[in-house]
């Protein structure tokens, strides 16, 4: 694709990202934000509100990422933002324990019933890493079953077949993670159940647990089918294996109770971060009380963090997640489903070959006939298509994942106005990806 491509400058991101490059690896934090897989330049934003993100050239956006699924409340709520002024001003680390901390698990525990004790860290990949070791140290097992195409953070052992930026990227493993460590990790097909009961029939006694996203979204969204979770959870009790469901992305999106409160799988263990953090480095793992009781200073399991229940962060989790009521999902929901309508309809008006799959308010756009039900058919979509929908939209103020392999997200924020603009930008749009050539 020629820079021509990508119909709009930004002169003030690229001076930032050049400058970025200088002395950050590729010039940013994350990878998936670097732009490489849609090409052109990041957008460097300097603040949010609402639906709306500004970047450094001044331009406006609606923002349809949500900072990957936290701002569940738009940008720069009103009310999380003085829950954050009042505890920033009352110190912003103890490294003791603290009455908010208490507060936020507590808050977290009432919502999720298979939630019955929780411990705060500072990242889903955190969260991930310690319910691992903690479903080894208590099982004494030591083989993971994970699924192509989820991906459970930047975890060693579970970055084998990972979705999201590794997705992106097409690297189907990563160097720096050990032969070892790859070697107690069995990936297999999402919502294949077959290959699950026969890798249980094939390492009797050795599987610690199964670890799924609860509704995938790192490879788009790609609900399980009805009955795989359960059947994950049934195989896992039937062979004296945990069921951890990952909840980092669905946890208190998906509904009050996130996945768990769509569907109704009890896990043993779950993880959460994004929304429970209210954009601040939040996240936590839990579950049964007796697996739980493994972990120090109650059980043998070592596990710790300088930063962990943060006091300014529970403050921003804990304010974000009151006001998440009924009414919230609902507002979530709705003008999800009104954006999903715009974006088939307009697509399908220029014949445009898609699948648009959702998990709640979750959804994201598949560039081929579906239906997607794993990382084989994910990857199997026309992806330059997306390239240039991405672009026809970013040009057009609106602010879309830079990867075909991601979720897209919307807030309590969206209005009538952000859709209004969405609905503007998608012709130009959709025709773009009709004209896309690979
Ligand atoms: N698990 C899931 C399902 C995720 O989507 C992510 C991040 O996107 C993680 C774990 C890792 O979380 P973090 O980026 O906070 O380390």
């Amino acid at each position: 694709m020629s820079e021509l491509a990508y119909p709009y400058e930004a002169p003030a991101s690229q001076a930032l990202f050049d400058r970025a490059a200088a002395v950050t690896p590729g010039g940013v934090n994350s990878p998936v934000r670097a732009f490489r897989a849609v090409g052109g330049t990041p957008r460097f934003m300097v603040s949010g509100s609402g639906p709306y993100l500004t970047d450094a050239d001044g331009r406006e956006y609606v923002d349809l990422v949500c900072s990957w699924g936290p701002m569940i409340l738009g940008h720069a709520h009103p009310e999380v933002v003085a829950a954050v002024q009042e505890a920033v001003a009352r110190g912003t680390s103890f490294g003791t324990p603290a009455e908010g901390e208490v507060a936020l698990a507590e808050a977290m525990v009432e919502r999720v019933a298979p939630l019955e004790e929780v411990r705060l860290v500072s990242s889903g990949t955190e969260a991930t890493m310690s319910a691992i070791r903690l479903a080894r140290g208590f099982t004494q097992r030591t083989k993971v079953i994970k699924f192509a195409g989820c991906y459970h953070g930047h975890v060693d052992s579970l970055l084998a077949a990972a979705g999201s930026g590794v997705a992106t990227f097409a690297l189907p493993d990563t160097p720096g993670v050990t032969g070892a460590q790859a070697s107690d990790t069995i990936v297999l097909p999402y919502n294949d159940l077959d290959a699950v009961h026969a890798a249980f029939a094939a390492h009797p006694g050795e599987i610690a647990c199964v670890i799924t996203e609860a509704s995938p979204g790192n490879m788009g969204v790609v609900p399980p089918l009805p009955g795989f979770n359960q059947g994950l959870k049934d195989a896992c009790a039937a062979n004296g294996a945990l069921f951890v469901s990952d909840e980092v992305m669905t946890g208190f999106r998906t509904s009050r109770a996130g996945w768990y409160g769509v569907e109704g799988v009890v896990p043993d263990l779950m993880t959460f971060g994004k929304v429970m953090g209210g954009g601040f480095p939040a996240a936590a793992f839990g579950g049964r009380a007796d697996v739980m009781a493994h972990l120090a200073p109650a059980g043998p399991v070592y596990q710790a963090g300088t930063l962990s229940g943060n006091p300014v962060a529970t403050a921003a989790g804990l304010a974000q997640l009151r006001l998440l009521d009924d009414a919230a999902y609902a507002k979530v929901n709705a003008v999800s489903e009104q954006i999903q309508g715009l974006v088939t309809e307009t697509l399908s008006k220029e014949g445009v070959a898609h699948t648009l799959q959702t998990a709640s308010n979750m959804f994201s756009v598949f560039f081929t006939d579906g239906p997607v039900r794993d990382y084989e058919d994910a990857k199997a979509q026309e992806s330059f298509r997306y390239t240039a929908f991405f672009h026809a939209l970013l040009a057009n103020g609106v602010y879309l994942p830079p990867s075909s392999f991601e979720s897209w997200f919307v807030s309590t924020a969206h209005d009538e106005r952000a859709v209004q603009r969405i609905a503007d930008a998608l012709p130009a749009a959709a025709r773009a990806a009709a004209e896309a050539t690979a």
